[in-house]
């Protein structure tokens, strides 16, 4: 894609939200990262759902330690691979107060070195809490990010190295969050809805979905995807 297309490609997305934020809620840094580590394979509204009441009282990592593993099992117990992620949170929020003094690292490196973070974890805090310009790839990001052609790549790490590359100046601190809630809105998995996306004249996905009721004509035109991120089934970290 031209230099040009990738600044109007994120000026229309930009246009449309203006000021694109995570739907995951948080009350601090310590709560945010919380929350990103539970929505590994779940929705923000799974996580949500369980964690607004929790994180009114339960909001530092002194607290979480107080309430324990057991009660934050059965707190969290609707949103998946909850056993794994509750014992994360309790460690991670251990390693907090013994060695960060209970404040979240803003290193990448030493956010992935906690239990349950990893890359994306990691980029997500960083850009959100912290205002940096990093790019989280989900699998929202991953999606739009090959669909379009902003940043093809057959893994997030290689979608995320090509959309560091590419995303000017403008628009890097809200790329992650344009790009998520276009994938999540708009360019959905199953079917992208193309007669309603801002970006159809740069996207270079083709066939693109007709409006409803005209789908009929497309039949028998297979939809492309893009390829599956790698991942073990059994990981949290991400
Ligand atoms: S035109 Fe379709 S495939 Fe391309 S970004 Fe928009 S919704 Fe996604």
């Amino acid at each position: 894609m031209k230099k040009a297309e990738v600044a109007e490609l994120y000026r229309l997305l930009a246009d449309r939200t203006p000021e694109p934020e995570t739907e995951l809620e948080s009350v601090n840094d310590f709560t945010l990262l919380v929350a990103v580590v539970l929505s590994a394979q779940a929705t923000d509204a799974s996580v949500n759902i369980a964690t607004r009441e929790l994180f009114k009282t339960v909001n530092t990592p002194r607290a979480m330690l107080d309430y324990g593993e057991e009660r934050l099992r059965d707190t969290i117990k609707t949103i998946g691979l909850f056993n794994t992620k509750a014992k994360n949170v309790i460690l991670l929020s251990r390693i907090l107060v013994e060695q960060f003094d209970g404040e979240v690292p803003r290193d990448r490196d030493l956010l992935m070195a906690l239990p349950g973070v990893g890359r994306k974890t990691a980029n997500v805090v960083m850009n959100t809490a912290f205002g940096a310009e990093t790019f989280a790839v989900d699998t929202h990001v991953f999606r739009v990010s090959n669909r379009t052609g902003l940043a093809p790549g057959k893994n997030p790490l290689d979608v995320e190295l090509k959309l560091d590359a590419v995303t000017p100046p403008p628009y890097r601190r809200d790329a992650h969050h344009l790009l998520i809630l276009h994938g999540r809105y708009v360019c959905k998995a199953r079917v992208p809805e193309c007669w309603r996306c801002v970006i159809a004249d740069i996207c270079r996905y083709k066939p693109k979905t007709p409006p409803p009721g005209t789908v009929a004509k497309a039949k028998g035109r297979p939809l492309a995807r893009p390829p599956s991120p790698v991942r073990s089934k059994r990981s949290v970290r991400t």
